[in-house]
């Protein structure tokens, strides 16, 4: 079986093919500037890479342009479209509709529409995504794999905000979470690794890249994350605030004469990280700068390095122990540095680091000591193979 995985942003659309006999990536890519220009990088192994300016007025034509580049006779992997047997689609948002993936239909797309007030620049593309393949690909399955469905087991304790119940009620104002397709991932393959039935498991899943979240698995289920009705609650990440007093808002449109939209744009573009250092969003400038002696490099890195780890402690608690911490995404994959200054605060729980297995990237490795009670590993997020394993699932 073969599992097309697409993932639509406003202008870009990332795709895999998926062959699920051996879960090997035939071929993979990306469309850009869709809608502006466009420009397709496409490759597979063991093939000439191939990329290409190509005018793409919507997504629709950029998804004709990956078949195109997919039954290529050159870079191409497939000689028709009927050896692809679905395809997967990464939805942000499912709001309270979905706590697992589902065979689109039309009332599923008119669900995934009725969250686009939740996720307005996420479920928009996601479901123009559908919509081209469905255009292109007449009588091909199509699955939707949502961010936020794995969080859907947590309690009412763990989601509800503390404002009037009405407003939950009418706008489904809660916590939803974010990430939901790696931290499933990274807690099941840390089970796999520690050998043990996830069921038995508490674990604590990292998700550090440019956007980052912390999720609390317990038994498998993910019962508290620190991303909420948004995915800018919770840690400081490259540009977005993370949580801070709701009141920062109304002063700061006060002091500064800013609209809404400034201010979220302030917080979702401008902070984090970036606001705290002025150096960058991208971790490897701001960790380079540290070395260098930037003063305020260091204080965004401390940040954020205390975030994570209070996080990991607040579900520490909520979870009553700790059997594991993951770490995953681009910094979490890559960042010995980083990872060693968050589990420097969770050594109360019992957590030991051996630097020598800590000082490596991108790989899976469990770097906790033999005696360490709560083991630390890395393990690489894979989302587009959750997505394309739940469509073979669904699909039987
Ligand atoms: P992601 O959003 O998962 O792609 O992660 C992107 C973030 O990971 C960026 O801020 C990168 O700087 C960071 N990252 C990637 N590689 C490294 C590395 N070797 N050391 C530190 N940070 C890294």
């Amino acid at each position: 079986m073969k599992v097309l995985v697409v993932n639509c942003g406003s202008s870009s659309l990332k795709y895999q093919l998926i062959d699920m006999e051996d879960e090997s990536v035939l071929a993979k890519g990306l469309c850009e500037r869709i809608g502006i220009d466009g420009k397709l990088k496409h490759e597979s192994p063991g093939k000439p890479d191939y990329a290409v300016d190509a005018p793409m007025k919507d997504h629709t034509e950029a998804i004709r342009l990956v078949v195109e580049a997919l039954l290529d006779t050159d870079h191409g992997v497939i000689k028709s479209m009927s050896e692809v047997n679905a395809v997967g689609h990464r939805v942000v948002h499912g709001g309270e509709f979905f706590s697992q993936s589902v065979i689109i239909d039309a009332e599923v797309k008119k669900a995934i529409e009725a969250c686009c007030d939740l996720a307005p620049l996420h479920n928009p593309p996601n479901l123009i995504g559908i919509n081209a393949c469905e255009a292109l690909m007449k009588d091909m399955p199509q699955v939707a794999v949502f961010d936020t469905a794995f969080h859907q087991t947590m309690p009412p304790k763990a989601y509800l905000y503390s404002i009037p119940y009405e407003l939950y009620e009418k706008y489904k104002i809660r916590k939803y979470g974010f990430h939901g397709s790696s931290h499933k991932f990274v807690s099941d393959r840390a089970a796999k690794i520690l050998g043990k039935p996830i069921e038995s498991l508490k674990i604590i899943t990292c998700h550090l890249g440019n956007g980052a979240s912390v999720c609390a698995v317990d038994k498998g289920k993910s019962v508290d994350t620190s991303m909420g009705f948004t995915p800018l609650e919770g840690l400081t990440m490259g540009t977005r605030s993370g949580s801070l007093d709701p009141a920062i808002v109304s002063f700061l449109m006060g002091k500064e004469g800013l609209s809404v939209q400034d201010v979220e744009s302030i917080l979702n573009k401008k902070s984090g990280v970036l606001g705290l250092s002025g150096v960058s969003s991208d971790f490897r400038d701001i960790e380079a700068a540290k070395s260098e002696g930037n003063e305020r490099a260091a204080i965004a890195l401390d940040v954020f390095h205390y975030r994570v780890a209070k996080t990991a402690g607040e579900y520490a608690a909520a979870m009553n122990g700790v059997d594991a911490v993951a770490f995953t995404a681009g910094l979490g994959e890559n960042s010995p540095k980083s990872r060693a200054a968050v589990c420097s605060y969770l050594k109360y729980m019992g957590l030991e680091v051996d630097d020598e297995k800590n000082a490596c990237r991108g790989k899976e490795i469990v770097f906790s000591t033999g005696a360490s009670k709560v083991k630390a590993i890395v393990i690489p997020t894979n989302e587009e193979l959750v997505i394309a394993r739940d469509t073979k699932e669904l699909l039987g």
